[in-house]
């Protein structure tokens, strides 16, 4: 097991200062661009692409570094960059992940590649969980995908909402029960193919923040998909269900819960280490207007009102990213989150996005509040971290269950 380590090494710091520079250079000049034209920015896709940050090969790098610190850091500095921007980079690699985590080895090199094609023709996936009757309550979900044995094929029926890169990817993971008597622990993965008959993009929502990062409803309408697609195969899928069957009314449903907690706890650091990066991007902005903008003859930060604020929310990113950086490393090397220390990092970083970035408006006061300035759609991109991947009232609930043994509601 690797050390945790709270500094970088000289590798790392490598791939950060890179990683810096194409946020600098590349993403925060495009930030208000794309914010306002509520688009996916392509052309920044390809940029990205062709210098290897939109790559599989990339991701993997960082995902395998032992010392679990290549993830956050890398994500921190693209969200500081932007959000949007950073989000439509980075948001094929939850689909990718989904293929990585439960494909054969022949879908993960089958269908990855196809998700992200190439510098010259740039492709994207999504990730299909969300319902419109089934966000945090996974297990209510009706998307339903039944095996039709004569032609090997699944057929999928129902209505994704919230995705992002719905309907403009070539690739689809869409999560579909397969059998309803075993609530969440009846769901499969699958792929659907670009271009399948019956899978289209539904409404395309225009959002409060991430504007550069595109989420709209996938509908799935009779959609028939190869036997080869569900994720993992039909043998290792009939097994898992036998096993959930028999061990219904045995204290099985706890034990399959905890292993699915375990892949949440390991995934949310990552949306905790976007956070960061959206709220340190604030803080540095809060800071330099702080020591330049003069009230009543002097620098506003000579003002313990103002110079407090700015300790609190420096305190606060550096307290963030510690939890964010000790759940990366526990997940890497396998360390069980007996304190729910995954959704702590997630809980305690997206909050930390918000009220720093709230406070990034104050500091800059009318200037703050206008587009002319970036920390109003800083504030903006902010109030998704409190919600996808698990709300902080969810964070919470896991953690306090975790910490308590009582299945508190
Ligand atoms: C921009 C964006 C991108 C997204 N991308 C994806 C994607 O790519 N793929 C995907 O599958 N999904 C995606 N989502 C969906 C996202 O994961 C859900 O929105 C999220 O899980 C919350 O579900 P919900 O919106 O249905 O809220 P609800 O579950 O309806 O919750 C509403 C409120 O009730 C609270 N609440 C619910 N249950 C409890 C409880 N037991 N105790 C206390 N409070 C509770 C919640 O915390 C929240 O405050 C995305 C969402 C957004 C907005």
């Amino acid at each position: 097991m690797a050390e945790f380590i709270m500094e970088l090494n000289e590798e790392q710091k490598e791939v950060r200062d890179w990683l810096h520079g194409f946020a600098a250079d590349v993403i925060r000049p495009a930030a208000a661009e794309w914010d306002e034209r509520e688009e996916t920015p392509w052309p920044v896709l390809q940029e990205a692409a062709k210098v290897g940050i939109y790559s599989l090969d990339f991701y993997a790098q960082q995902y395998f570094d032992p010392t679990g610190l290549g993830v956050p850091t890398a994500l921190e500095e693209l969200f500081w960059g932007d959000a949007g921007i950073a989000l439509s980079i980075v948001g094929t690699g939850l689909a990718a992940v989904g293929v990585l985590a439960n494909g054969t080895e022949e879908q993960i090199g089958t269908w990855i590649p196809q998700m992200y094609g190439d510098a010259d023709d740039v492709k994207l996936a999504a990730f299909c969980s969300s319902e419109p009757d089934a966000g945090s309550d996974v297990a209510s979900m009706r998307t339903r995908a039944v095996y039709d044995e004569a032609k090997d094929e699944w057929v999928i029926n129902g209505t994704k909402t919230w995705v992002t890169n719905g309907g403009i990817a070539n690739v689809h993971v869409v999560v579909a029960v397969v059998d309803p008597e075993l609530g969440s622990k009846g769901h499969a993965s699958f792929i659907v193919p670009p271009d399948t008959p019956g899978c289209s993009q539904g409404q395309k929502f225009q959002k409060h923040g991430i504007r550069a990062s595109h989420t709209a409803e996938v509908v799935l309408d009779d959609v028939r998909v190869p036997g080869s697609c569900l994720l993992g195969g039909k043998e290792k899928l009939d097994e898992r269900l036998a096993r959930a069957r028999e061990r219904a009314g045995h204290g099985g449903t706890e034990r399959v819960k905890n292993a699915a907690m375990a892949t949440f706890e390991a995934s949310r650091p990552a949306v905790g280490a976007m956070a960061v990066g959206t709220a340190r991007a604030a803080y540095e902005v809060a800071l330099e207007y702080a020591q330049t903008r003069e009230q009543f003859g002097r620098p506003i930060i000579d003002n313990q009102g103002v110079a407090f604020q700015l300790a609190d929310m420096r305190t606060r990113i550096d307290a963030a990213r510690l939890l964010v950086w000790r759940a990366s490393w526990m997940a890497v090397n396998g360390k069980p989150f007996t304190a729910a220390e995954g959704s702590m990092s997630k809980l305690y970083a997206s909050e930390t996005a918000k009220k720093v970035t709230a406070q990034a408006i104050q500091i800059l006061g009318g200037n703050g509040y206008t587009r002319e300035y970036p920390v109003e759609r800083m504030h903006r991109d902010a109030a998704i971290y409190t919600i996808f991947e698990g709300t902080s009232e969810i964070q919470r609930l896991v953690i306090a269950r975790t910490l308590s043994g009582v299945p508190i509601r």
